[in-house]
C-alpha cells in the first residue's frame, strides 16, 4: 500500500451517495438522508440563482 493509486482506489469502497427517488442523479447522502441535487426529503427542489447562467437579473439590455 503507496500513496498513490493502490490506497485511492479504496475510495470507491464505501458510497456516501446512493440514486435519488426524486431526481434519479447518484446524489442522496445515505447518513445525511439528503439528495445534494435537489435536497430530496424537503419538499421544495433545491435550486440557486447561480446554477443559471443568466447575467440580466437587475438590468435588461436590449
Ligand atoms: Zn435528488
Amino acid at each position: 500500500m503507496t500513496k498513490g493509486t493502490t490506497s485511492r482506489g479504496k475510495r470507491t469502497a464505501h458510497r456516501t451517495h446512493m440514486q435519488c427517488r426524486r431526481c434519479g442523479n447518484r446524489s442522496f447522502h445515505k447518513r445525511k438522508g439528503r439528495c445534494a441535487s435537489c435536497g430530496y426529503p424537503s419538499p421544495k427542489l433545491r435550486r440557486y440563482a447561480w446554477q443559471r447562467k443568466n447575467f440580466n437579473h437587475r438590468r435588461r439590455i436590449t
